[in-house]
């Protein structure tokens, strides 16, 4: 017979709310708080998927997160139980946008109205507005008052966007209580480049983009974004998720043609528009970056000699970025709770009454719903333990 265990939830975000609600659908009998810090639930669930909340990514892709084999043994313990099924279960409907899981309502204000009504319905006694100062084995200490529960649930995010409730605090308590924690930094953020003349700021344009080390660390096709102080779009918060000090950022603007097809695209071009050749194929402030590198070319170079040249520089631009943006402007922290400090369940090996889910988890996967998926695969399997 399952008892009315007390259960503690500190974080009411993603993975917080998916706990209290997969536990309490899987053990009606279960006592759930669930602590949040700022006034709402699901303050950065909001900001997600630009309004929309891109919940999941068709098919889940564990080679999409940095640690594949610990993701790919949480998926094993659910007992293939589907992440949609865990939705469905939820009452949860969803739409599907290429390989992209949205809310039905396709709006992360509706659905986070939803999960409100939906903790609600399940009892759930929601504390907003109250922030976890301490946690002493089951025990939780707020800036209100003090709580004894059977179990404690760390669902309280890493340090990015702090506006949006995840400010780290509890890292440094953890580290007290004898957990690892990964050093965290930001993750899914644009990079800083100085090279980047401050006239392209705003320009977007398709690009295929490399990080390289001593060896290529990521690469993607996508739409790069220039920023006053360095560069953005999907692909670049991408692989920002692979940033070391002294890697390269390279950029190849026409990845659909090679150099020698864009290199007679380029000599036509010579021929009939003379200096405004790049024209055809650039927006202005590229087109005038692009001249200015190639200024010295210009003088030089036969006709077919300068479309190599340029056709070789338009495919391999070389930036050099000096850092990450901070956390204020990333959507994920990269480290967090070791893994080597919880099992198979995300039940704690240094105190078996705490269970870690979500992103202060030392698990980050790239864009396209795979950080709320890790949200909801780690709530579906603590929520399992804990019921
Ligand atoms: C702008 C933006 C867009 C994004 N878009 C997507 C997307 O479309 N798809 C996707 O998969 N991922 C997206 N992400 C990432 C995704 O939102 C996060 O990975 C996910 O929200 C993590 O869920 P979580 O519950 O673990 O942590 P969080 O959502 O960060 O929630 C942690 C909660 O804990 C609370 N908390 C923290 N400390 C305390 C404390 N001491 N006491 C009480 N409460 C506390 C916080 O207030 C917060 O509500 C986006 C992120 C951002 C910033």
């Amino acid at each position: 017979m399952k008892t009315g265990k007390r259960i503690g939830i500190i974080g009411a975000s993603a993975s917080g709310v998916y706990t209290a609600l997969l536990a309490k659908y899987r053990n009606p009998s279960l006592q759930i708080t669930l602590f949040d810090r700022t006034d709402k639930i699901g303050k950065k669930v909001l900001a997600t998927g630009n309004g929309h909340c891109n919940l999941l990514h068709d098919p889940f892709l564990i080679e999409a997160y940095n640690h594949p084999d610990f993701v790919s043994s949480l998926l094993h313990s659910t007992h293939d139980f589907g992440l949609k099924d865990a939705l469905n279960q939820l009452h949860i409907e969803t739409m599907t946008k290429g390989e992209l899981v949205y809310p039905l309502s396709y709006s992360a204000p509706s659905y986070v109205r939803y999960l409100s009504t939906l903790l609600e319905k399940a009892g759930v006694d929601i504390r907003l507005g109250e922030k976890v100062c301490e946690v002493r084995g089951a025990e939780i200490h707020t800036d209100k008052g003090k709580y004894v529960f059977d179990h404690v649930v760390f669902a309280f995010g890493g340090c990015s966007q702090p506006n949006l409730g995840s400010d780290g605090s509890l890292f440094p308590v953890l580290k007290a209580l004898g957990y690892h924690i990964v050093p965290l930094r930001p993750g899914l953020c644009p990079l800083r480049c100085s090279d980047v003349p401050r006239s392209l700021s705003g320009v977007r344009h398709a690009a295929k983009i490399s990080l390289v080390g001593e060896k290529t660390l990521y690469e993607e096709n996508g739409e790069i974004l220039f920023k006053k102080d360095g560069v953005s779009g999907i692909c670049i918060m991408n692989a920002s998720l692979f940033f070391k000090p002294g890697t390269s950022l390279v950029v190849d603007f026409f990845p659909d043609r090679n150099e020698g097809e864009l290199s007679s695209t380029l000599e036509r071009s010579l021929h009939y528009n003379g200096d405004d050749f790049l024209l055809p194929i650039l927006e202005k402030p590229l087109m005038e970056f692009f001249l200015k590198k190639g200024e010295n070319a210009a003088k030089t170079h036969s006709i077919s000699e300068k479309a190599r040249y340029y056709s070789h520089l338009l495919k391999h631009t070389v930036f050099h970025p000096s850092g990450l943006y901070p956390f204020e402007e990333s959507q994920v922290s990269c480290g967090g709770v070791s893994l080597d400090d919880v099992d198979e369940h995300l039940r704690s090996k240094v105190d078996s009454r705490h269970y870690f889910v979500g992103e202060c988890l030392d698990v980050h996967g790239l864009c396209g719903g795979h950080n709320l998926g890790f949200a909801l695969l780690s709530a579906l399997v603590a929520s399992g333990e804990l019921a």
